[in-house]
C-alpha cells in the first residue's frame, strides 16, 4: 500500500514536470502537450510541441523528449525508463516508444481522435512486432492536462472570430482568415 501511495506521488509530481513543459508550448502559440523521461526517479528528457516552431509534423513532445533523453543517456535504449505525457500518445509517439523500449507509458488526458495507447488493435499488432507492450496508466492529473488544452484552443476559436469579424468588416477573404487560424 505505501509503495502503492509513493507511485501515485510519483506519477503526480512527474505529471507536474510534463505540465510545466506543456506550458511552454503554451507561452509559444503551440498546443500545449508536454513530455518527460524518467530514470531513477531523475528527469533525463524533456520536450513540448513544436509543430509549428519546426514545421514538422513529427516534433511531438514525446519525439522531442525521447530524443533529448537518448542524448543524455548516450543510448537509444531507454530500457528502465518512463514516459511521462500530458496527452495519450498517437500512433507515431506510441511508435517512438516501442523502438526506444520505454518500460512504462503514464498519460494524463486521453486523446478520443489520436491516441493509440488505448486502442487494442495497437496493442495486440505491437506485441506480435514486438513482443512486447509498455507498462500503461492514463488519467494522471487528467484534469490538469485537458484543461491546459482546451484553454489554448478557447483562445484560438476566439482570435479566428476576431479575425473572422475584422475580415468581414474589410470584405475581406474570410475564409483565407480562419484557414490561416491553423486548427
Ligand atoms: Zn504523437
Amino acid at each position: 500500500m505505501e509503495n502503492q501511495l509513493s507511485e501515485l506521488e510519483n506519477d503526480a509530481f512527474f505529471m507536474a514536470e510534463a505540465l510545466r513543459e506543456a506550458q511552454h508550448a503554451f507561452d509559444n502559440e503551440e498546443v500545449p502537450i508536454g513530455a518527460v523521461i524518467v530514470l531513477d526517479s531523475k528527469v533525463i528528457g524533456r520536450g513540448f510541441n513544436m509543430i509549428e516552431k519546426r514545421a514538422d509534423a513529427t516534433a511531438h513532445a514525446e519525439t522531442i523528449a525521447i530524443g533529448s533523453a537518448a542524448a543524455e543517456a548516450g543510448s537509444w535504449r531507454l530500457h528502465d525508463c518512463t514516459l511521462y505525457v500530458t496527452l495519450e500518445p498517437c500512433m507515431m509517439c506510441l511508435g517512438a516508444s516501442l523502438q526506444s523500449r520505454v518500460k512504462r507509458i503514464v498519460f494524463g488526458a486521453s486523446d478520443s481522435r489520436f491516441g493509440a495507447v488505448t486502442t487494442r488493435s495497437h496493442r495486440e499488432i505491437s506485441e506480435e512486432a514486438y513482443r512486447r507492450w509498455p507498462e500503461v496508466t492514463g488519467g494522471v492529473m487528467a484534469n490538469e492536462c485537458r484543461d491546459l488544452i482546451q484553454s489554448f484552443f478557447k483562445i484560438i476559436r476566439q482570435r479566428a472570430k476576431e479575425n473572422k469579424i475584422s475580415a468581414d468588416k474589410n470584405n475581406g477573404d474570410s475564409a483565407q482568415q480562419d484557414a490561416n487560424a491553423g486548427l
